[in-house]
């Protein structure tokens, strides 16, 4: 089963179901690099590019037809991932996520519909606002802004940033990939010495609010948070979509899967005893 999916970026993919175990085999390659899991789970659910969208198509077009997943936009990645699950299992756009209350604070189950708002389901996507930004974005010109007094240039951010913010991260629990997504966005700050830029971010302050509103303003993109409501205190919460192992298994198979592991630690037990 295939589906022509648009993208936030007005690109047209059409893309297959997968089965559980050959998510299994793709996610599991990749245990080190979540961003390599989120690639190679694209590639695989990709038959073919229909339509470049917003893209210059010399970026996104891969060999045969095939996409440039590495190239395309985090937005449109993102997108890719909820789409692939929906299309991949008859219960794929219903996900049943876990949140922990931040007021009371006991854990709640929130049922999402991972499909478009304008499909019936829960999740927001905005293009482009204006031609302005579209073309700026297909001719890769960067974006620019006022922050004060500074003239600021930025850009989207790709697969292969993230790929680079993984690994200048690894293993480094005070990495603040925040701040790293950040300073790769930006391409220039009038007056600013480009060495300087991460050094003029950690100055910023509230400013910095300011300019994270600026960046987001000018984008395409999917929208991970969704507003749920906890049951313990019936507060409102604010959740966002996760895309650990959780997300892409199904509990039926997961469920199947604990059987299993039962099931052969119980064989391992009697044949240890005998
Ligand atoms: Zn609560």
């Amino acid at each position: 089963m295939s589906e022509i999916i648009k993208f936030p970026s007005r690109m047209e993919v059409e893309m297959r179901a997968r089965s559980v175990s050959e998510l299994r085999q793709t996610l599991s390659g990749f245990r080190d690099s979540l961003v390599g899991a989120q690639t190679a789970a694209l590639e695989g659910a990709t038959v073919k590019l229909v339509s470049p969208g917003d893209y210059p198509v010399e970026r996104i077009a891969g060999v045969d037809d095939s996409v440039n997943w590495i190239k395309a936009t985090t937005e449109d990645r993102l997108y890719g991932l909820l789409a692939t699950r929906v299309i991949s299992f008859e219960k794929g756009r219903h996900y049943r996520m876990e949140n922990a209350c931040e007021r009371c604070p006991k854990k709640y189950m929130h049922d999402v519909d991972l499909r478009r708002v304008e499909d019936g389901g829960d999740i927001v996507v905005w293009e482009f606002e204006d031609d302005d930004h579209r073309d700026r974005f297909k001719k890769d010109i960067p974006f620019e802004g006022m922050l004060g007094d500074k003239l600021v240039k930025w850009r989207m951010a790709y697969g292969e940033d993230e790929q680079l913010i993984e690994r200048v991260s690894d293993g480094n629990p005070n990495a603040k990939t925040d701040e790293l997504s950040l300073r790769t966005r930006i391409v220039e700050v009038e007056g600013i010495n480009s060495n300087d830029i991460s050094k003029w971010l950690e100055s910023l302050g509230d400013e910095r609010l300011e300019l994270q509103d600026m960046m987001s303003e000018a984008t395409h993109g999917v929208d991970l948070v969704v507003d749920t409501k906890c049951v313990w205190c019936n507060s409102s919460q604010e959740a966002t979509i996760p895309f650990d192992l959780e997300f892409w298994i199904p509990v039926v198979a997961r469920e199947r899967d604990r059987r299993r592991d039962r099931r052969d630690k119980a064989l391992m037990r009697a044949a240890q005893r005998r």
